[in-house]
């Protein structure tokens, strides 16, 4: 296909800024029942995604997000054993999640079969581990599916998910919260994006207040760059029921079980300090 530009654009709507990435070709666009799907190759960022017109992953820095999605949370229950991942269809953070020995069960519900079928195409380094005899895949909708989890079924639930608008909305809502409370085990954690610290402090706010409501005893943000995404600054939110979320195996992150570009223990640490304006998130 060929283009008649050469950057890919995406404006941030009502912030005044952009990103655009100088991109070789479109090499896919498709319209599924959900969203549009399109898929370039750029000059510096490899493969590029975008659903709707926004960036989801490319293959130059969607190891920070992943990796930030997944470790965190997984390093800070003591025995992760089975695991959602609601939305993720690029299968990146379901990757990440396998790599943890003590998984047994890592179970992705994604909306959207069509952006799977893409990034096993288009990403396959993000997909070689969909065929792990741990890993299910269902194409579902996430907020029905922890509405119909038995109690307790989980020990951790991550929301890889699209903005809160449309299907994803309710990902961010007090009884998906509740329903996540629910399904998961004494001690279980569930951690969502929460988009970008610069431009929606008040979701971060609302999401930390809205999991203390839902039950969970404590709420933590953690901070990370992701350089495609609006303002570049990004952050993933944990409620933990029954654990301490400042509290994570050190030594096995210390020990590096596994390899990883971003997640360490100093970086995990680092990534759970507040931004003077973020520090009281009930006001
Ligand atoms: N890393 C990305 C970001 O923060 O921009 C998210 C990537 S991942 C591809 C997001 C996925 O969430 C999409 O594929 C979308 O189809 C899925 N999704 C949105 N709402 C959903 C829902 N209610 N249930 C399950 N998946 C959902």
């Amino acid at each position: 296909m060929a283009l008649d530009t050469s950057w890919y654009t995406e404006e941030w709507a009502g912030q005044g800024a952009a990103i655009s990435l100088k991109i070789r070709d479109k090499v896919h666009d498709e319209q599924s029942t959900y969203q549009r799907i399109e898929i370039y190759e750029t000059e510096t960022f490899g493969t590029l995604m975008t659903l709707d017109g926004l960036v989801m992953v490319t293959d130059r820095d969607n190891f920070v997000y992943h990796e930030m999605m997944s470790h965190p949370a997984l390093f800070t229950h003591p025995d992760p054993r089975r695991v959602l991942v609601i939305g993720g269809g690029d299968c990146g953070t379901l990757h990440e999640v396998l790599k943890h020995p003590t998984v047994e069960l890592a179970e992705q519900v994604e909306l959207d079969e069509r952006v799977t079928r893409a990034s096993e195409k288009f990403f396959p380094e993000l997909c070689e581990s969909n065929n792990d005899r741990r890993a299910r895949l269902h194409f579902a909708d996430g907020i029905q599916w922890v509405a119909d989890a038995p109690p307790g079924t989980y020990d951790v639930i991550i929301v890889d998910s699209t903005d809160p608008v449309g299907p994803a909305a309710g990902l961010f809502s007090e009884t998906f919260y509740q329903n996540c409370f629910r399904a998961l085990r004494p001690r279980g954690i569930v951690v969502g994006q929460s988009e970008s610290p610069l431009f929606h402090a008040d979701l971060i706010r609302s999401m930390q207040r809205s999991l203390k409501a839902a039950g969970f005893g404590e709420a933590a943000t953690l901070f990370f760059p992701q350089c495609t995404y609006p303002s570049g600054w990004w952050s993933a939110t944990m409620g933990g029921k029954n654990i301490t979320l400042a509290n994570f195996r050190n030594s096995d992150t210390a020990a590096g079980m596994f390899a990883t570009r971003y997640y360490n223990q100093p970086i995990h640490a680092a990534a759970l300090a507040s931004p003077e304006f973020l520090r009281h998130p009930e006001k």
